[in-house]
């Protein structure tokens, strides 16, 4: 399938009879040596792309590239490395477009949202070359005289990232961007979901790569595999960083392999996002809230929102606002303009969705509305749903699970004390909100005893972070913190220096050692 956007981007240039590489810098294309692997678009189910995926042998080798460039990048001065981030985010500023729609074709997002995705990338960049000025430690008052203390930070090593197909661009960004300005080299292997998405980012940062020629050409790399290029990357001692985004699952496979060599994981896994609707909340704010949170991106983002806990006095009255809300939802072919919901990713996606609606009926659950597969007025070959409601008790054993796919729960509740035990009593920990006008409630919910999230907002959704704050979330999402605040730390080695200017050697601790 060839299309404009995919011309503009280059991408089409990549095929080699009916190969795309599997391994990609901006010093080497390679075709894959392992097993064929087709990709197909969840708009209507055609196929997009052709690989065969990359071998151990051939990560092992991209891996020996990266650290040899890694040498050279990291002698670079940061704000240096800042102008070549810089030169990305023009370029992705100028594709932004042809960009977004890769990501509709291989996500299924809609456009809006598509755009959305690379404006993240975009703003990443903005704030990674900021921070390359920035990158600074600390002093720290000696107790010896003639002594100055401080902290340098360094850059790392190999940064091995490991991504989700919902956000098949902004996730690399957080990670990349960061880790460049950093020092770090950067080897990706997206999801064999969204490896198209890859190669256009790798075009993109080609281009900025033979505009300056100093930079190292293996800085960055895309390599396509499946979860076992994953797992050896993670075995890899010479990834001192492994930044990996997916199910939970995955995480705990990644952060055990890392954990037996001793390096560092960065996880951002599952979330099981719920919103407190106090009987003092604005009911209209809190509906277009839900409704965005819920149903957007068809209930495939890893912050979409999972549980409504609403107050037992407002939950019919919301309960009937959201129906009605749902019944007018616009689904279909996401790259039509005024569509709200896209397909599914896949047939599995389907299938785990039905299997979560009849055990939540199983378990006394009332579908309010949705659950559907939708087949008129959408492409055929496609996974389209309606959203659904589900009424249950919050002690329902499927509430404990996130099922990657737009059901929204909802439950009620006598006290917010008793709100905020159901919110935190799931093993998930990444997005939370409560609406409420009553400062007390707010402030508690922000409190120790409130939300145990990474992500705790008031009177806005679960979804749609700014890429300014630290993003990630506790417990079984994995406690990995990415993008803004000091994420940036997680990329880079603190090294501790004590400076003796005097003509003395005075101990710490007041050791006299003579
Ligand atoms: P997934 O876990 O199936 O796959 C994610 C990535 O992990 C893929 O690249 C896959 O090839 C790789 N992988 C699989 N097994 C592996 C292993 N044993 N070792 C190393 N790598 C392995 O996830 P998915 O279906 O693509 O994405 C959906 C999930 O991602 C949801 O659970 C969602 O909540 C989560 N997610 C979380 C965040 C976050 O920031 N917390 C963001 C996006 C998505």
């Amino acid at each position: 399938m060839t299309m404009e956007f995919m011309d503009e981007l280059g991408l089409s240039a990549f095929i080699c009879g009916e190969y795309y590489p599997s391994i990609v810098s901006g010093a080497k294309t390679l075709l894959g040596q392992g097993a064929q692997h087709d990709c197909t678009s969840p708009i209507d189910g055609t196929k997009t792309a052709r690989f065969q995926l990359a071998t151990p042998e051939q990560l092992n080798a991209q891996t020996e590239r990266a650290c040899a460039a890694f040498k050279i990048w990291r002698n670079t001065p940061a704000p240096v490395r800042g102008q070549f981030v810089r030169r990305i985010g023009e370029l992705a500023r100028q594709y932004k477009t042809q960009l977004a729609q890769v990501i509709t074709l291989e996500a299924g997002k809609i456009l809006p949202e598509a755009l959305g995705e690379v404006q993240e990338w975009i703003d990443v960049c903005d704030f990674a070359v900021g921070l390359s000025r920035q990158l600074h430690g600390l002093t720290i008052a000696s107790e010896r005289p003639g002594h100055r203390m401080m902290e340098q930070w360094h850059p790392l090593g190999p940064v091995a990232v490991i991504s989700a197909y919902n956000f098949p661009m902004a996730v690399w960004s957080w990670n990349a961007m960061l880790g460049l300005v950093c020092g770090d080299t950067i080897v990706w292997k997206p999801s064999e979901k969204s490896p198209l998405c890859a190669l256009a980012i790798q075009t993109i940062v080609n281009r900025a790569l033979d505009e300056m020629p100093d930079v190292p050409k293996d800085i960055v790399s895309v390599i396509i595999g499946g979860g076992e290029i994953g797992k050896a990357m993670s075995q890899d001692q010479r990834y001192p960083l492994v930044s990996a985004t997916g199910s939970t699952r995955m995480g705990k496979s990644v952060g055990e392999a890392v954990g037996a060599r001793l390096g560092r994981s960065l996880l951002e896994l599952g979330g099981n996002n719920a919103m407190i609707i106090s009987e003092h909340a604005d009911l209209d704010l809190a509906l277009r809230a839900i409704v965005f949170a819920a149903v957007g991106t068809a209930g495939q983002r890893c912050t979409s929102l999972r549980r409504v806990i609403v107050h037992h006095s407002v939950k019919q009255a919301l309960c009937e606002k959201l129906v009605q809300a749902y019944q007018s939802l616009r689904i279909g072919d996401p790259r039509s303009e005024h569509i709200l919901v896209g397909p599914l990713i896949d047939e599995m996606s389907y299938a785990t969705m039905q299997a979560a609606l009849t055990d939540a009926k199983q378990q006394g659950g009332t579908v309010l509305i949705g659950g559907e597969r939708v087949t008129e007025k959408v492409p055929e070959g496609g996974f389209y749903v309606t959203p659904s409601i589900v009424d249950i008790a919050a002690n329902a054993a499927i509430v404990q699970q996130e099922t990657f796919a737009p059901i929204l729960y909802v439950m009620s509740y006598e006290n917010i004390e008793q709100a905020i035990d159901i919110q935190n009593d799931v093993p998930q920990g990444l997005s939370s909100a409560i609406f409420t006008e009553n400062l007390k409630e707010a402030e508690l919910f922000l409190s120790p005893s409130g939300s145990d999230c990474g992500l705790a907002n008031v009177n806005i959704g679960t979804s749609g972070a700014e890429i300014g704050g630290a993003f990630g979330g506790e417990k079984e999402t994995g406690g990995g913190r990415e993008s803004g605040s000091d994420a940036w730390k997680n990329y880079m080695r603190r090294s501790t220096n004590t400076i003796n200017y005097g003509g003395e050697l005075p101990l710490a601790q007041g050791i006299v050692f003579e």
